[in-house]
């Protein structure tokens, strides 16, 4: 974020403004400052030449009144004659009375004789200089005895310094012309006198007789170049000769009347200046500071935009399911959090269900992933015809969906449940396919069921599992029950681990005889478990929770090894050991190493894989359709002989066994069980024995306790029975003894009465 020194708004463009601002500033200044001088000079000026008017005025009328004084005096000799000298004196003792600056008055005779004179005080004077020119103005003296006008003669500078000017008035005219009056005054005396004190301090005054200075003398240096303001000439006795005055202002006066103003505007102005550039120097900074500061604070806008986004997509992400674009788990959790914070507002029953398709598995499996998902996007549209806007769907995983509804009592919510399972009655068409799928719901009402979402959902789950477990396509509501149930099963899961790593686990034997000759053909390996409490754990009870809680595998495992271990220690006895079943859950068949890890445990006991029998159920048969009959093929192929167990209870039928390679199946008990006196039950087992016959298959009867059932079986030509009548399942020792022909049904019946 830094700027170029050349960009834009850079500091030094700042700077350079600022100074062309100050150069700007101060040329104004400057040109403010001229022109109030000027006005000052010109008012100068102004008042210069007023105080030139009023010199000029009093002089005149001084000098006027003087010459007027010299006329009277001129006259009155004229009258009285040239011989009245102490009248003549006495009139100019008067005269000087008034006017103490003048040199000297005397009287000269017709040929210009000094007759009479009266001096000043002052011991330099020199009448007779002073008059001495009187001589080089013979003709023009001549012309005023006979005019009457007088005559100032050019000024004469006495040896003391001083100009002196003189006067010569004519005393009688014409023929009565007796003599001329001259009247001498000094020069600096006569301005000091004839100007005011007021304007002497003032004013600067220059006096010219042609080119010489005679005010003051000498004349001070600076005087040739001051500009003199205003002046005026003055010629008294018209004879062209002129005395210039000139006047300028004096120090003094120019102190008095010049202001500060311009001054302090230059300077003030100057200051202001720099202060006014300094500040658009600053500003320009400021501003490119606030510019910067702008930028970066909408960058930075911009980046907690972006980073709003960012955080909305990852948050996006982290709540919602990408596939179907609903709340994901973690989402769910957040949205049912607030639901139940807010849900004291609302009256009426809120429920989460806890939704489940069934055999979703299958689907993927057989038709591949990519339609399975499609199909997973189906249902919250298919969801969205029954449930009203206000109602939550969430993906919990899988193809588990978390429904939260709010309806106002408990049958609206059921009925909705029963309207969720139906809309899916009529299937989905996906691509080329038309897919039938149900599902199962679990319900756990609030608060009822859970006062937590956490609470809820595993309760809503724990229902699922009920609704599953009692046949599919339909739902449960979760209860106390089913919550001690699930605790049940949770702690036996756990007992099963722990009783797995301290070796608690056995396996018995139960055998398998042949109807024709009741010799011993087969065993039965069945898992027994002794809990460390000191009771026996009912094996069906142990399985569902190992297959319900995943540990079925290890369980599994454990069965099959011990057995496998076992007839491997009886081939080491009998040459031909009868064959081993082994019982194998859903769970087991579906790890991708099944078949593997069995080939390797029939090889490191070098058992022949022709004496294994693998019991599954019908459930086996029909999950997974393709996998499974692969995996059973490749089984069968490396010679062991599958058996489906139970048979009969589940949904298969006879012709659909074709499919599969299956070599013998088991008659579920429940056939066996009243067979003597059902004739129902007869008539199935007869047609499973007939069917299985037919197919190529050989049939066990399970579970065959009376004698009255073994004729029964043999009249359906069955193969094999299996069932208390014979055996219990025993031990490995107990099989042992068997195998060396101590066979414990032996003595309990006569084969051929039986028969
Ligand atoms: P199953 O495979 O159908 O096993 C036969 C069951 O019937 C055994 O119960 C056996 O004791 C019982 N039985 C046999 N003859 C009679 C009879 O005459 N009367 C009566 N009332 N019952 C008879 P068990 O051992 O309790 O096993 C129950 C089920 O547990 C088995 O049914 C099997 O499905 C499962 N199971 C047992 N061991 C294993 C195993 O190692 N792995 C797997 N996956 N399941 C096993
Ligand atoms: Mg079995
Ligand atoms: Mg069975």
């Amino acid at each position: 974020m830094t700027d170029s020194p050349s960009a834009p708004g850079s500091p030094r463009l700042a700077f350079l403004l600022a100074l062309l601002m100050l150069t700007a500033a101060l040329a104004t200044n400057f040109l403010f400052y001229r022109g109030l001088v000027d006005a000052q000079d010109s008012a100068l000026e102004r008042h210069v030449r007023q105080l030139a008017d009023y010199v000029r005025a009093d002089m005149l009328a001084g000098v006027f009144e003087q010459i007027q004084a010299h006329q009277r005096m001129a006259a009155r000799l004229s009258y009285h004659g040239l011989d009245d000298q102490a009248g003549w004196r006495r009139e100019v003792g008067m005269f000087k009375l008034h006017h103490a600056y003048y040199h000297a008055i005397g009287v000269l005779d017709k040929d210009l004789h000094l007759l009479w004179v009266e001096r000043t005080g002052q011991p330099n004077g020199d009448a007779e200089l002073a008059f001495a020119p009187a001589r080089q103005y013979g003709d023009s003296l001549e012309m005023i005895a006979q005019s009457g006008d007088f005559l100032v003669a050019r000024p004469v500078l006495l040896p003391d310094g001083r100009f002196t000017l003189t006067f010569y008035h004519p005393i009688g005219q014409g023929d009565e012309h007796a003599g001329f009056l001259a009247a001498t005054f000094s020069v600096p005396d006569a301005v000091e006198r004839m100007v005011s004190d007021m304007f002497r301090d003032e004013l600067k005054l220059r006096v010219r007789s042609r080119d010489t200075v005679i005010f003051p003398h000498p004349e001070p240096p600076d005087y040739q170049d001051y500009e003199w303001r205003a002046g005026f000439s003055l010629d008294l006795d018209g004879d062209g000769d002129e005395m210039q005055f000139e006047f300028g202002m004096s120090e003094s006066g120019r102190v008095q009347y010049a202001s500060a103003l311009p001054v302090v505007a230059l300077f003030g102005g100057s200051a202001v200046s720099l202060l006014l550039a300094i500040i658009t120097f600053l500003a320009l900074n400021t501003a490119r500071h606030a510019r910067v500061l702008a930028t970066s604070n909408r960058r930075l806008g911009e980046e907690v935009r972006e980073r709003e986004l960012a955080e909305q997509e990852m948050e996006m992400l982290v709540t919602h399911d990408p596939l179907t674009g609903l709340p994901n788990r973690t989402g769910s959790t957040r949205y049912l959090k607030r639901i139940l914070a807010d849900s004291h507002q609302v009256q009426g029953q809120l429920a989460l269900m806890f939704f489940d398709l069934d055999q979703f598995k299958d689907i993927n499996d057989s038709l591949g992933h990519q339609l399975g998902d499609q199909l997973l996007c189906e249902i919250p549209r298919r969801l969205a015809t029954v449930l009203n806007e206000r109602d939550f769907v969430g993906r919990h995983g899988g193809d588990e969906f978390l429904i939260a509804a709010m309806r106002p009592n408990r049958e609206d919510i059921e009925r909705l449940v029963i309207n969720i399972l139906r809309s899916l009655d009529h299937g989905f068409a996906i691509d080329d396919h038309r897919l039938f799928v149900s599902a199962s719901i679990g319900i756990a009402y609030f608060p009822e069921s859970g006062e937590t979402v956490a609470d809820l959902i595993q309760n809503a789950d724990t229902a699922l599992f009920k609704a599953k477990n009692a046949g599919r396509n339909q739902f449960a509501v979760f209860t106390r029950e089913m919550f001690s149930q699930a605790q049940h099963r949770l702690n036996l899961s756990r007992d099963i681990r722990h009783a797995l790593d301290a070796d608690q686990f056995r396996v018995v034997y139960q055998p398998i005889v042949s109807l024709k000759d009741f010799s011993l053909i087969g065993l039965e390996a069945l898992l027994r478990w002794e809990h460390e409490k000191g009771y026996q754990v009912p094996s069906q009870e142990f399985i569902r929770v190992a297959e319900e809680t995943g540990v079925i595998g290890r369980l599994g495992d454990f069965a099959m090894e011990r057995a496998v271990a076992d007839l491997s220690e009886w081939k080491k006895q009998v040459a031909h050991p009868p064959g081993l079943a082994v019982n194998i859950s859903g769970a087991q068949i579906r790890e991708s190493d099944f078949a593997e890890k069995l080939s390797v445990l029939l090889h490191s006991y070098s058992i022949d894989p022709a004496l294994i029998h693998l019991e599954i159920t019908e459930e086996i048969l029909i999950e997974n359709l393709m996998r499974n009959r692969r995996l059973l093929k490749k089984l069968h192929d490396i010679g062991m002989r599958i058996v489906v167990d139970d048979f009969g209870v589940g949904y298969s039928s006879l012709a659909y066994l074709k499919n599969f390679p299956i070599s013998v199946v088991k008659i579920d008990r429940g056939f066996v069980q009243d067979l003597a006196q059902d004739k129902e039950d007869q008539a199935i087992t007869r047609t499973i024995c007939s069917l299985a016959s037919d197919l190529g298959m050989q049939t066990v009867a399970e579970g065959v306790e009376q004698v009255d059932q073994l004729a029964m079986l043999r009249s359906f030509r069955c193969d094999f029975a299996q069932g208390f009548l014979f055996s219990k399942p025993v031990d490995a020792d107990e099989i042992q003894k068997m195998l060396q022909g101590e066979l414990p049904w032996r003595n309990k019946f006569d084969i051929e009465t039986s028969i």
